[in-house]
């Protein structure tokens, strides 16, 4: 059975005496250098001269600088820039790097596909909240944790998982709960799971279900519905009960029809894509695509976004939705005046 961390499994005076140069303040940064501010650890955001964030971050009362002058005053600098953008910023940062610093990261991409290359000498960890950034300050805030992975990639030190634990609890990752992984296994997980089940294969299952509908004469309002609306229902479900909990909930028919020929849609055939989609994650053929990618000055990822945006679903859902949250804020009035 897997470890996990709780916030009496860390100590937190690993951070008393430590400054943490918090890189970046988008959706992971700002979560992560407000919540250890909060925790009582020195912090400091690094961000470029230009930045779009820096207003923000100096609003809610933190010190700003670069992220050269940040790592250099640093003993644990967390690299929270977009993972694209994070060999440049790394390759600036380096020569800030003292022995016994730490290089904590959030995602594991540029370490395991040898994007970054850490000097000896210093800790090189991960904390990976598993959620966005905003819901790790909202639960903090709230009193809750965020449960997240820890990995350690580099142990000079010997405190280097000491300190990521630490790390973990002033975040509020030990609030809910810290597990033990690998950087291998958390960015393979990671990539493999948002391609082929949470992000990639959810969106094409919805718009083929959707057009299947629409292709058969039925109406694009029904199999909006249908096939994008009521995924958020069942998603809920498996969320707080697993399986169980949507099999329960749904009717007979339904889980009679969905038992019999889920698995005749999701094939061995699926089963074999998937395995593919994992083995380009394994072999780096994914990792070497992307940077390409991300080089030639995203041609394809252009073309895609663009392709998802223009979709009829997409079309039909806003002018749903609108109709719906009318619905919504309707209800909510009627519930107020109930009160009074
Ligand atoms: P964001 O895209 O939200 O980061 C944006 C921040 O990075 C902004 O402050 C931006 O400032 C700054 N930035 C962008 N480009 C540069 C640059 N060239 N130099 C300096 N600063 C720059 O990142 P995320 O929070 O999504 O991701 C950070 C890490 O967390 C990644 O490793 C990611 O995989 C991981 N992660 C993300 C999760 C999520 O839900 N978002 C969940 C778990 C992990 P500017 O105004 O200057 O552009
Ligand atoms: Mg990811
Ligand atoms: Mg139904």
């Amino acid at each position: 059975n897997t470890d996990i961390y709780y916030d009496d499994d860390a100590d937190g005076s690993q951070l008393e005496n430590a400054t943490v140069a918090v890189l970046g303040y988008g959706s992971q940064g700002h979560a992560h250098a407000l919540n250890l501010n909060d925790s009582g650890v020195d912090v400091i955001v690094g961000l470029r001269e230009d930045s779009s964030s820096r207003d923000a971050a100096e609003a809610d009362g933190l010190d700003v600088t670069t992220p050269v002058e940040a790592a250099s005053q640093a003993d644990i600098v967390s690299v929270l820039v977009p993972d694209t953008v994070q060999p440049a910023v790394y390759a600036d940062i380096e020569p800030e790097l003292e022995e016994g610093n730490t290089l904590q990261f959030a995602h594991g991409f540029n370490i395991h596909y040898n994007q970054i290359q850490p000097p000896e000498g210093i800790d090189v960890t991960m904390i990976a909240p598993k959620s966005p950034g905003h819901l790790v300050r909202r639960n903090y805030e709230n009193d809750e944790g965020t449960p997240g992975l820890l990995a350690v990639y580099q142990d000079e030190t010997g405190d280097a998982k000491e300190r990521a634990l630490a790390y973990a609890k002033g975040i509020g990752c030990t609030r809910a709960g810290v597990v033990e992984t690998s950087f291998r296994e958390e960015t393979e997980t990671d990539i493999f799971g948002e391609q082929a089940v949470l992000c990639g294969g959810i969106a094409e299952l919805i718009k083929t279900g959707y057009e299947t509908l629409v292709d058969a004469g039925y109406s694009p309002e029904m199999a909006y519905f249908e096939c994008m609306n009521e995924m958020k229902l069942i998603v809920d479900l498996m969320y707080e009960g697993g399986l169980g909990a949507m099999w329960d909930s749904v009717s007979d028919t339904a889980e009679y029809g969905g038992l019999t020929r889920g698995d005749d849609v999701i094939d061995d055939h699926v089963r074999e894509n998937m395995e593919e989609v994992l083995d380009q994650v394994q072999n780096g053929e994914f990792a070497t695509e992307w940077i390409s990618e991300n080089q030639a000055n995203r041609p394809v990822y252009t073309q895609l976004n663009q392709a998802e945006k223009d979709h009829e679903i997409e079309e039909v859902g806003e002018r749903l939705r609108e109709l719906f949250t009318w619905a919504d804020e309707a209800t909510e009035d009627e519930e107020e005046s109930a009160k009074v």
